[in-house]
């Protein structure tokens, strides 16, 4: 949507730096719009209709998500995206019955939240090396190991974590996935300093914590299918059209008030942001258009991921040679130091959801079917593989 210089509040943070109660508010104000969305049929529009969607494709959710991005509505919040576009359809594909009744629902309210506990100090990129163990103790699951960089694990009463449960098969094959009440004996969450202030993210720490069977999610060693799936998810919808961290209208916004418009250099760079940005939405189309046929995102989104992250990086070169000394002291004047944040936070997502590099790595094997990456660890018992 295009702002008026000077006229109301001006927001580009990628990450924000809000205290616990600011980002609950914050929290509030995004759910009374998602329910007033799901109950109008418009916030799940690709679900079945009796699982509390509109049954329709995801070509009419991309409709309505640029028409709504078109008005001047509450901003989405990663939490909330995570809990209602990532974990809830994963409990609802793989959940049994209760637990699709219980927390799928519920997630997909976004009554409760729920983040997302996979990567670990040794399983980033390479998520199949991880190594948090779950243990099978009659009808519970004894949990012990470390999560990192898990996003809102201070606000989420829930997380879904990807645990080892078998070592004595291939790596892929011994992972299962669990919900994880975050409040619970034997869990512990540590907030990490980001460099723009805030601290989203979180360590999160297993010490014996136990948790019933009824909250695994699909059945024992299938957890590698469900990750990819929620990771399928979080690439299609990271690929968005979401407003987080400023537009090409923002930063043109910037070069009229800065009056350098007629700057050879300035103007390449917005054509650039602008090109990038039609190119991302024709992307899109194009992995919407073959989710229609398969019935699923494919590999194709991780194209619409890196123009994301592409187009954020050549908006913070832009916004960065305009604003000069200005992006790094506030002067209080409107819509200048405002792009401090997002200098710092964008290349949080060039990582964030598997880096830049991975999501190449994806096109070249599974969209170009380029030959793939030597994995020496393939046919080896998870504790017999080298690392
Ligand atoms: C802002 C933010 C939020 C996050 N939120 C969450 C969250 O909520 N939950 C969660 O589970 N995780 C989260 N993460 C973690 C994120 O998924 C990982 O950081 C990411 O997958 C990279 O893993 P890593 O940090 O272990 O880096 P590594 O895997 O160690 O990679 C290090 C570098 O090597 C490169 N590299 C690695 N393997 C290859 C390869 N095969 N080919 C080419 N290059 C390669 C990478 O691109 C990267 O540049 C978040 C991260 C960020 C930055």
């Amino acid at each position: 949507m295009e702002s008026t210089w000077g006229e109301g509040e001006f927001d580009v943070t990628v990450f924000s730096d809000r205290s616990e109660d600011e980002e609950r508010k914050f929290l509030d104000t995004y759910v009374q719009w998602h329910q007033q969305k799901l109950a109008a049929g418009f916030a799940a529009i690709t679900w079945p209709v009796g699982a509390g969607g509109a049954g329709l494709t995801i070509a009419h959710e991309r409709a309505f998500t640029e028409l709504e991005a078109q008005y001047d509505v509450p901003n989405d919040h990663e939490l909330i995206s995570v809990t209602t576009k990532l974990i809830a359809p994963a409990i609802e594909k793989y959940g049994t019955t209760a637990q699709i009744e219980q927390y799928g629902r519920t997630f997909l309210r976004a009554d409760e939240f729920c983040c997302q506990l996979f990567s670990e100090p040794g399983a980033g990129s390479d998520l199949a090396n991880l190594s948090t163990r779950a243990v099978r103790d009659g009808d519970r699951w004894v949990l012990n190991g470390q999560k990192v960089w898990t996003s809102n694990a201070r606000i989420a009463p829930w997380g879904f974590a990807i645990c080892r449960t078998d070592v004595d098969v291939p790596k892929h094959a011994g992972m299962t996935a669990f919900l994880v009440p975050l409040r619970h004996t034997g869990v512990v969450v540590r907030p990490i300093r980001q460099m723009n202030g805030g601290a989203s993210f979180n360590e999160v720490f297993f010490s014996d914590a136990v948790i019933d069977d009824d909250l695994r999610i699909g059945a024992v060693g299938h957890g590698w299918k469900v990750a990819l799936d929620i990771l399928g998810f979080e690439r299609d919808s990271s690929g968005g059209s979401g407003r987080s961290g400023g537009e090409f209208e923002d930063l043109l916004g910037l070069a009229r008030h800065m009056e350098r418009t007629d700057d050879v250099v300035v103007r390449q760079g917005l054509a650039r942001v602008y090109t990038t940005n039609r190119v991302r939405e024709w992307a899109r189309s194009r992995a919407a258009a073959s989710a229609r046929l398969d019935g699923a995102p494919g590999p194709e989104g991780s194209i619409g991921k890196l123009l994301w992250t592409e187009d954020m990086r050549h908006i913070s070169e832009v916004a960065s040679s305009l604003l000069g000394a200005a992006l790094t002291a506030d002067t209080g004047e409107w819509g200048t130091y405002a792009w401090n944040d997002h200098v710092l936070g964008a290349p949080g997502y060039r990582i964030a959801g598997g880096s830049d590099e991975i999501q190449r790595n994806i096109i070249g094997e599974r969209v170009l079917g380029l030959p793939r990456e030597p994995r020496v660890d393939r046919d080896v018992a998870f504790k017999n593989a080298p690392r």
